[in-house]
């Protein structure tokens, strides 16, 4: 890689950033097509947020992905927002055209991406999606424009009645919020054609915990867990165990991270570069 003076500079904020599999990934993708960018990691504390962003401008920074805790915070400092940033109220991804700071969310698209990628095309199914948080709000928002209805279940029930009401309205759907009981689980699941695990629950160190007993999956249902620490989560283990289709998170990873990607150059993403760069760098951590 030659760094000159006119290479764009793209990079992640957050705190933590430094475990991210991202600028592996995106150095990669820059390298196999011989573009002129770098992507870094610029570890940013909560209070600093507006001096970062204030030097993004200053500095001409070209893209950034946004991480925890700043997804939220950083929409007070971006000049437009695309419709899926502005309804979710959360950003991961930032282009500045020009001096005009403009945020996206990719994590929908690259759910959406993953299971169309593995022949799973949503029109028609039902979706049963664990979580309402972050991640889970930008899954519901691209899910229920295209799957025929949506369940959202989650620990803190409200928050999924409320992210069901709203996107019911919005997009004029079957969608049901409840919690992640281990009856509408079991309920829900029963006619389901896709289950997406947007909860914590299986992520490093606790990766013994699967969301879902391995007696209410079944082969025709097809699993997807967008935790990617471990690579394989429980919940996957079982899955796959019983002949269901599973699809990981470092798919859902490498798909949105595409999306910026291609938010910043203009190109397509080199997805095969992608993907052995993110495995790599996940061994490795
Ligand atoms: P978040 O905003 O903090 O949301 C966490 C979600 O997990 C909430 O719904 C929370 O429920 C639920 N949860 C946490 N602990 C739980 C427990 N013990 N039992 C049941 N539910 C629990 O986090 P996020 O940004 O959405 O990320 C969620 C997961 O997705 C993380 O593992 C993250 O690494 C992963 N992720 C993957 C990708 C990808 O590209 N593959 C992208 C983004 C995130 P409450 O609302 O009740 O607290």
């Amino acid at each position: 890689m030659k760094i000159s003076g006119t290479t764009k500079i793209c990079g992640i904020i957050g705190d933590p950033v430094e475990h991210t599999l991202s600028p592996a990934m995106h150095n990669a993708a820059f390298k196999a097509l011989r573009l002129d960018f770098v992507y870094v990691a610029f570890k940013v504390e909560k209070e600093e947020l507006s001096n970062a962003m204030s030097g993004v401008r200053s500095l001409g920074i070209h893209g950034l992905n946004v991480t925890m805790p700043h997804k939220n915070a950083i929409i007070n400092y971006l000049d437009e927002l695309d419709s899926t940033a502005k309804f979710i109220g959360a950003v991961n991804t930032v282009v500045n055209a020009n001096g005009r700071l403009m945020g996206f969310n990719t994590d929908g698209m690259g759910a959406l991406k993953a299971l169309k990628e593995n022949g799973v095309i949503p029109t028609g199914k039902k979706l049963v999606l664990f979580g309402a948080g972050g991640a889970a709000n930008a899954i519901a928002f691209q899910a229920a424009q295209e799957v025929e209805k949506l369940v959202i279940l989650n620990r803190t029930a409200e928050k999924a009645e409320r992210l069901a009401e709203t996107l019911g309205k919005k997009f004029n759907k079957w969608v049901v919020g409840n919690s992640l009981s281990a009856s509408h689980i079991r309920e829900e699941l029963k006619d389901s054609d896709i289950l997406i695990n947007a909860t914590s629950v299986g992520m490093h160190p606790n990766i013994e915990q699967s969301p879902v007993r391995l007696e209410l999956l079944r082969p025709d249902l097809c699993v997807m867990d967008i935790v990617y620490n471990p690579l394989e989560t429980k919940l996957a283990k079982d899955a796959k165990a019983c002949g269901a289709k599973v699809i990981s998170g470092v798919e859902m990873l490498i798909y949105q991270g595409a999306a910026s990607f291609e938010f910043w150059t203009g190109q397509n993403a080199p997805l095969e570069v992608m993907f052995q760069a993110a495995e790599k760098a996940i061994r490795r951590v």
